[in-house]
């Protein structure tokens, strides 16, 4: 077999492979044998870029930066839908299509999906290109990062029409969503307020490998175009399912607007068991000859019908608007509400989000507002009772200063959260800051909780972590509610942290957009903390998924002197901040301190393959020629503006061969 057979024949197993896992949710190799053809492939790829395929399963990881998004013009307009709310909306829909069509009428009942539409173009098997509805006649061409759902075929299987386009949802899953969250929170970041909004913005990231990182999936439920020798919308369903698209399950035939009803009353109930927000039911006539005949209304078909679920709603009086201050300042306002039930819990509390969200709402204390809760397990609240408001009330404003320290507050250009800048002497940042260093994903303290970390700090026994390392057992036993016993586990506790391993202080630090991957990333690449000190913003975007927005966050954390001085003491304490001996034994330190850049395509290694040995023996690889570069390794087609550039900069440029010699 040669190299172009061998290429293509990995690529067409991780694709079924892919299919397996992502569409039937039933996979036939493990994880790990994937990631071993899928490195595989992409060690085949990079030495041989003339068999580059747009469409190549590599790609799935992204990659790509769009700065901005292209505007397409849909071939087929995406339209809208009308709504219904009761049988009688049904039946007299029923009656408007009898008088416009022939023949019984038959439905299709789906279900109503709750994220951001999407329009697949195929051509000849592969995926074209990727849009979203935008205002239904023009939308933006996001292709990048549509390539990156694992669920959205690139290359299609079985007897598909040259050229088609199909519309369909991209949802975040409840599961996926609330881990997006946990890692947000955990990195001092607000978390997002909903599964629907977040997928959208997914889709528009500049980014697309962050895209890549979000489980996204894309539930698809219409072929648009002509008929593609397709009868009705049922049979089309099932076809593409068959070339390979995930189309969801619960799609049922209904011959009469009471079979419609009892599969609204079906769902209503069991969509609480799906792993993915649906907010009501689209009931399309079967018949695609039908449909023609019915044809379009200025914004929506006449030949389909959305009947939305009622999300379980009530009334009840905001009392106050309180403001909470997080660790890194951000504030969020809270609504603290007459408590009410619903949907089986009492709810006393929601998240107002930021100040755009009270704006838009315009929401005052003492309005009755309305609570709801839709598939999501978080209560919000969706509007004012406005027939109820006090005549007198005035719109909310704004904190301007800290409710809790009293610095005034900043918001920064771009950003929805109000912050505030007091990280040195706003208590609840302290706290939080110190909370935060010994949860247990961090230093995971033994014998130190959150509420005993907020009296050592309200009795000014610490201000920042480093303190808990001078604590004494007699400056903790006059505590309250503190025995003799917990002073000394207390203090132990904090003796055995020292052990806890590099990459876990870092994440403990609490430097912003530094979650618990990110801080394994950093610990891995630079192995000591000085070495991240020093890195240039460049030099830390290098490392693999670390961006500008983390590497500025970074650097804007060690630039504060308090920080560094943190860290010293720390370091003078015994805490890990560098990568232990015994690690570092297992790595080679022969190209310590020396900087390549790789150029060009290699034949014994692959590009990737040789980064890692540069890695691997105490190297570091950095993307741009700089005056800090120590070596280009150059291989065939090396780019012209880098040669020169080192040759400009005098910087040595060595083969494949010299660079083996080296280690
Ligand atoms: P609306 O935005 O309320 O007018 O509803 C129309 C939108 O519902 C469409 O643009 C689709 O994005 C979405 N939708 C979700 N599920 C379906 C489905 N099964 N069939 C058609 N549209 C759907
Ligand atoms: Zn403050």
């Amino acid at each position: 077999m040669n190299i172009e057979e061998q290429i293509n024949q990995l690529r067409e197993e991780l694709r079924q492979h892919n299919y397996n896992y992502y569409v039937l949710d039933a996979a036939t190799i493990s994880d790990y044998e994937f990631d071993m053809k899928l490195k595989e492939l992409q060690a085949l790829e990079d030495k041989n870029p003339q068999f580059y395929d747009p469409n190549s399963p590599t790609l799935r990881v992204g990659g790509e930066v769009t700065k901005n998004f292209n505007t397409v013009v849909h071939e087929q307009r995406m339209y809208s839908l009308d709504n219904s709310y009761s049988k009688e909306d049904l039946l007299d829909w029923e009656t408007r299509i009898k008088k416009l069509v022939d023949g019984d009428v038959s439905y299709t009942c789906e279900l109503k999906y709750d994220g951001a539409s999407i329009s697949l173009t195929y051509e000849n098997g592969e995926l074209l290109r990727a849009v979203t509805r935008g205002d239904g006649i023009q939308g933006d061409d996001v292709t990048t990062n549509v390539k990156t759902i694992r669920s959205v075929p690139l290359k299609l299987k079985g007897d598909y029409p040259p050229k088609f386009d199909i519309r369909g949802e991209i949802v975040l899953p409840y599961e996926g969503f609330a881990k997006m969250n946990q890692e947000r929170i955990a990195a001092g970041e607000e978390p997002y307020a909903n599964p629907r909004n977040t997928a959208s913005g997914s889709l528009k990231l500049q980014d697309s490998s962050e895209t890549a990182k979000r489980p996204l999936d894309c539930l698809l439920y219409n072929l648009a175009g002509d008929r593609l020798g397709i009868d009705s919308q049922f049979e089309s369903l099932g076809k593409a399912r068959e070339w390979g698209f995930k189309v969801p399950e619960e799609s049922r035939l209904a011959n009469s607007i009471d079979e419609v009803l009892d599969f609204v009353n079906l769902w209503d109930e069991k969509r609480r068991d799906l792993p993915y927000e649906t907010d009501g039911v689209v009931i399309k006539v079967n018949n695609l000859q039908q449909q023609e005949e019915l044809g379009f209304t200025s914004k929506a078909p006449r030949w389909a019908m959305a009947y939305k679920f009622k999300a379980e709603q009530v009334a009840t009086k905001l009392n106050k608007i309180t403001y909470q201050v997080g660790r890194t300042g951000a504030i969020t306002p809270v609504a603290n509400l007459e408590p009410v039930q619903l949907a089986g819990t009492t709810v006393k509390r929601a998240s107002l989000h930021n100040a755009d969200q009270i704006a838009k709402l315009d929401i005052r204390e003492g309005d009755t507002v309305f609570v709801e809760k839709g598939g999501e397990i978080i209560p919000k609240i969706v509007g004012v009772d406005f027939t109820k408001r006090d005549p007198n009330s005035t719109p909310t404003e704004y904190i301007t200063l800290c409710p809790e320290c009293g610095t005034p507050l900043i918001r920064k250009e771009g950003e929805a959260q109000h912050y505030c800048p007091n990280t040195e002497g706003c208590p609840p940042q302290i706290v939080g800051r110190i909370q935060h260093y010994i949860s247990r994903k961090a230093l995971d303290i033994e014998g130190l909780g959150g509420e005993t970390v907020a009296l050592l700090v309200k009795e000014g026994l610490i201000k920042n972590y480093a303190d808990l390392y001078v604590l004494k057992r007699e400056q903790v036993i006059p505590l309250e509610r503190m025995a003799e016993k917990s002073a000394d586990n207390l203090i132990e506790g904090i003796a055995k942290s020292k052990e806890i391993p590099f990459e876990r202080v870092l994440f403990g630090l609490g430097i912003r957009y530094v979650g618990e991957t990110v801080a394994k990333k950093l610990a891995k690449h630079y192995k000591t903390i000085n070495a991240i000190i020093e890195a240039s913003e460049e030099d830390l975007v290098s490392v693999d998924e670390i961006g500008v927005k983390i590497a500025q966050s970074v650097q804007e954390f060690f630039n504060i002197e308090a920080n560094k001085q943190l860290i010293h003491r720390l370091q003078d304490y015994g805490v890990q901040l560098q990568i232990s001996a015994e690690k570092l034994a297992n790595q080679k330190d022969t190209l310590n301190g020396q900087t390549f850049v790789v150029s060009g395509v290699f034949e014994k290694v692959s590009r990737n393959e040789l980064k890692k040995l540069i890695e691997d023996n105490g190297g570091k690889v950095s993307s741009s020629i700089s005056s800090k570069t120590s070596y280009v390794v150059a291989g065939e087609n090396m780019g012209p503006s880098k040669l020169e550039k080192a040759n400009k900069l005098g910087i040595a440029i060595i083969s494949e061969d010299d660079f083996l010699n080296l280690i």
